[in-house]
């Protein structure tokens, strides 16, 4: 007999998943959560999530959860308290710091954490640490954007809200599958396209759900975006459809970029993109006459070697349209991460500290300095990347890694391994024992988001609170309040974690966070800039961009090096995708029953290279590239086109990224994990 369970409590809180922020109610009863519901008064999601943050949330009670901190002895962790953790990572971070300086040491920080706690692992590395070997997640996603758009505006952050969609009558989607990636933004999307008057354009190499209902689909060659992003602003200057006023205005650099960009070659750009001049003139036209458009991005322009610069091409044809500074148009890169926009506003990257002030700055550094109380240094910081490089040559004694499971999800798994294996101490704090901390020398047991309190930021720089549901499980501590306690066990005066004493003091520092208090946040937070008073800004750059004018720089497209060097050996090309049913690698969504709706990666193949290698749909396929080779299961679709392969990624099992490589965008460092030069056999399987 089922005994009715009733509801007896209610807590506003945000989804841990994507970047779209919905604002969640979670219903529990004596501490135990039994449903979450979407909100009709949420700004964000009016109602709406996706099954992910509605349904995927076990993972936070799951009998595997990690429930101790542990050090690993003579290959084996042993559980151990909270104060001889903290005891041992102080004795041995000490010593290092003595011995080999601090930038032996570096860390990585967690957009799955509040800003709060991403504040405070940048703070430990700078001014208890005093290096700014600092990094986070964003290296491997969105890097390129927020140096694209700093480049170009001065701001590497959406320029406008979703709710614009409203006011615009075109929309371009670069790179993105936000009915999978952020399915909420990407059902309101699907809603615009499938509007008859609306004009919509896709650019992506694959046929994606948005792709079926767009009026524009150009399905490039994956690594030719800016080639073709070159093609559609050769054809909107050369057709006089710039906008002259705003050019004139508001931009500087126009007449050396136009004399460039109008010498390009449109026949070999038809040749190396595979789409036709014809194709791309129709997209250009509609969104250049269009009254307002906005752009939309993903990682299909970040993860490339050239990702910067086509960020900076968005960046270009906003300005040379005129479709900036309003409701209804603007750049609005879609963030992958819950609060990866966050982790980057807080100062969790090598170069910029928290909000985004230049590290090398002599007026920044005497501000930190002060701030702080201790001298921060001023030359930059490791990069992810180049922290696995100091590792190999024997320079990283320590690596303390926050949330993010590097073996699985970061490019070129077998380098990732042998760098976490040379380095003294791995430190690593989590929710489970992901690939990760299986190579952890100290394990700290962290809380999920349904166990804290904090802020979110989401991709349209929007401030909300996360709010603590239900006590931390046995043995585990807030993020935040394990990183304050290691601060005070290295001698650094840090107060206790909570929220509204973290914000005053991020308020202080951060200029964009003034007038952000947690008693303002109320249900839909408040987007940056705020002001001192309160007031929050819904739309950037609307009389003049925070680097003065907007600036065009031409780019020309370069083949990467991933197919000069290995095309000729490796013919296909592999690009990576995501699912609806799994976030990342996994580690959360198959925890829950998602894992019973996808329960394997797959291999996306079109049916004629299918039929070349005899391979039957639901049949193993082995794809080798030169660092290695997985075995994946087929599905045979024409959503690829002929030569092109594309993959998930969610299941360690399978491990695509033993054969993703070290190609990094040339600007921001960003791994080129849509390219992978492959080539492809039947398999028996894993
Ligand atoms: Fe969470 Fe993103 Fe789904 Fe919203 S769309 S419920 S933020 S995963």
């Amino acid at each position: 007999q089922s005994k009715a369970i009733q509801a007896t409590d209610t807590t506003r809180t945000i989804c841990t998943y994507c970047g779209v922020g919905c604002n969640l109610e979670v219903s529990t009863s004596n501490g135990e959560i039994l449903s979450i519901q979407a909100p009709y008064d949420a700004e964000v999601n009016q109602g709406h999530t996706c099954l992910k943050g509605r349904y995927a949330f076990k993972f936070y009670d799951h009998p595997e959860r990690l429930n101790s901190p542990m050090i690993k002895r003579n290959g084996e962790f042993e559980k151990v308290t909270w104060d001889e953790v903290y005891d041992y990572i102080a004795n041995k971070l000490t010593g290092f710091k003595e011995e080999f300086g601090p930038d032996s040491m570096a860390g990585i920080s967690s957009s799955r954490c509040t800003n709060e706690e991403n504040y405070l692992m940048q703070k430990f590395y700078r001014a208890v640490i005093n290096t700014n070997n600092i990094d986070g997640c964003a290296r491997v996603c969105h890097s390129p954007t927020a140096l694209g758009m700093q480049r170009t505006y001065g701001t590497g952050a959406a320029t406008n809200s979703i709710d614009d969609l409203k006011d615009t009558n075109c929309i371009m989607v670069i790179g993105a599958n936000p009915t999978d990636a952020h399915p909420v933004t990407g059902a309101k999307l699907k809603q615009f396209a499938m509007k008859s008057d609306n004009v919509s354009i896709v650019l992506d190499p694959r046929r994606t759900e948005l792709a079926r209902y767009a009026t524009h689909h150009i399905a490039l060659r994956p690594g030719t975006n800016v080639a073709v992003l070159n093609m559609m602003m050769y054809y909107i200057v050369s057709e006089g459809l710039v906008d002259e006023t705003f050019i004139e205005n508001r931009t500087e650099g126009f007449e050396d970029f136009k004399k460039e960009l109008l010498s390009i070659d449109l026949d070999h750009i038809e040749q190396i993109s595979g789409v036709t001049r014809d194709e791309v003139r129709a997209a250009a036209m509609a969104y250049a006459t269009a009254p307002n458009a906005m752009s939309f991005h993903g990682l299909g322009v970040t993860e490339h070697s050239q990702g910067t610069f086509t960020v900076m091409q968005i960046a270009d044809l906003a300005l040379m349209t005129g479709n900036i500074g309003r409701r209804g148009v603007g750049v609005n890169p879609l963030r992958g991460q819950n609060n990866v926009q966050g982790s980057a506003d807080m100062g969790v990257q090598p170069h910029q500290g928290a909000g985004y002030l230049d590290v090398t700055n002599d007026e920044v550094n005497k501000k930190y300095n002060e701030f702080y109380g201790v001298e921060v240094p001023k030359h930059i910081g490791y990069k992810i990347p180049e922290m696995f490089d100091a590792a190999l040559e024997g320079k990283l004694k320590s690596i303390w890694i926050i949330g993010e499971d590097v073996v699985q999800t970061d490019p070129n798994t077998q380098k990732v391994i042998k760098a976490l294996e040379a380095t003294d101490l791995v430190i690593v704090q989590e929710l489970f024992m992901t690939e990760t901390a299986k190579y952890a020398d100290v394990i700290l047991p962290g809380a999920s988001f349904l166990e804290k309190s904090g802020t979110f930021t989401n991709g349209e720089r929007r401030v909300q609170a996360v709010r603590q549901v239900v006590e931390p499980i046995p043995g585990t501590k807030p993020d935040g309040q394990i990183i304050v306690d290691i601060m005070n066990r290295m001698g650094y005066n840090q107060p206790d974690y909570t929220p509204d004493g973290m914000l005053e003091e991020i308020s202080q520092i951060v200029p964009f966070f003034a007038g952000i208090k947690w008693e303002r946040l109320g249900i839909n937070g408040l987007q940056w800039p705020v002001a001192a008073d309160g007031t929050d800004t819904k739309i950037l750059h609307t009389t003049e961009f925070k680097r003065g004018k907007g600036k065009f720089e031409f780019n020309a497209w370069e083949e990467t090096v991933e197919l000069t060097e290995h095309a000729k050996d490796y013919p296909y090309i592999l690009t990576t995708n995501r699912e609806l049913e799994h976030y990342n690698c996994g580690a959360m969504t198959r925890r829950t029953a998602n894992e019973q709706i996808l329960q394997d990666d797959y291999l996306m193949i079109h049916p004629n290279d299918a039929k070349t290698h005899l391979i039957n749909d639901g049949e193993y396929v082995c794809l080798e590239s030169p660092r290695g080779k997985v075995d994946v299961k087929a599905r045979i679709t024409d959503e690829v086109k002929q030569g092109i392969l594309s993959t998930t990624f969610h299941f360690p099992e399978i491990m695509i990224n033993n054969i993703t490589g070290d190609v990094h965008d040339s600007e921001a460092m960003c791994p080129e994990y849509k390219v992978v030069a492959v080539r492809i056999r039947k398999s028996k399987g894993k």
